[in-house]
């Protein structure tokens, strides 16, 4: 199979889930998530008309963009970004998914101010309260959503989470429906400064889960690009 049709048949998964739901296909937008594939196979994938791009990591996004990998494609930032390397995405992204703290969220606004631009962001949360995960717990939002309210630098565009992934059962479920929940109530309480706009969750082996559940934005790498190959 290749990259465009792995993102023909995607897409019509994506069209299947949402409609199963009652819900308008377009109305959902697929990030591409490339970490590990060349600017040439990401071009592919564009090419094949994904709404975005996302990156994990600084290295790899300057250099693919470089490369033209990106075309007109939005791109998003989805990894772990460290404060000091806001420099390089901030304003090279349309939407960083992944702001989980105030350093962080201080460190966009500044740099975006400096650039005469608004920032949008994501705000990260770890639903399965995972050692392993980043984002803030689901109580530690409400007082990262009020101190982005006065940030003139950036807009908190929606939530992003990577919950647990039970293979058996399927039972990520719970977690979208949480998310899903996390994403209505703060939308009804009207932040200054945050549009619940974008609630991203779902990855290849769960966008379909995660699309029934509500979400409106999916990463998916693997079921785009194949198995990555992990290079030491
Ligand atoms: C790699 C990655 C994905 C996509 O994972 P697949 O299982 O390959 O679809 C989605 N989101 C983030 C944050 C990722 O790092």
């Amino acid at each position: 199979m290749s990259i465009a049709d792995n993102v023909r048949r995607v897409r019509a998964e994506i069209a299947e889930a949402a409609i199963s739901v009652g819900r308008d296909p377009g109305g959902i937008t697929l990030v591409a998530a490339a970490k590990q594939n060349t600017a040439e196979r990401v071009r592919e994938a564009v090419l094949a008309g994904v709404d975005a791009v996302g990156e994990n990591r600084v290295q790899e996004l300057t250099e693919k963009k470089s490369r033209g990998a990106y075309g007109a494609a939005p791109l998003h930032f989805i990894g772990h970004l460290q404060t000091n390397k806001v420099g390089a995405v901030v304003g090279q992204c349309s939407l960083i998914e992944s702001a989980d703290s105030q350093r962080l969220l201080e460190a966009i606004s500044r740099r975006a101010l400096a650039l005469g631009i608004r920032q949008d962001v994501l705000l990260e949360v770890n639903i399965g309260a995972e050692n392993s995960k980043s984002g803030v717990l689901p109580g530690e939002l409400e007082p990262l959503l009020e101190f982005a309210a006065v940030l003139p630098g950036l807009r908190v565009a929606g939530l992003m989470a990577i919950p647990p992934f039970f293979s058996q059962n399927g039972s990520s479920r719970h977690f979208f429906d949480k998310m899903y929940r996390l994403f209505i109530d703060i939308g009804e309480k009207k932040y200054d400064n945050v549009d619940m706009l974008f609630l991203s969750m779902g990855m290849s082996s769960s966008f379909i889960d995660a699309i029934r559940s509500g979400s409106n934005m999916v990463r998916v790498g693997t079921a785009i690009f194949g198995e990555r190959i992990y290079t030491a």
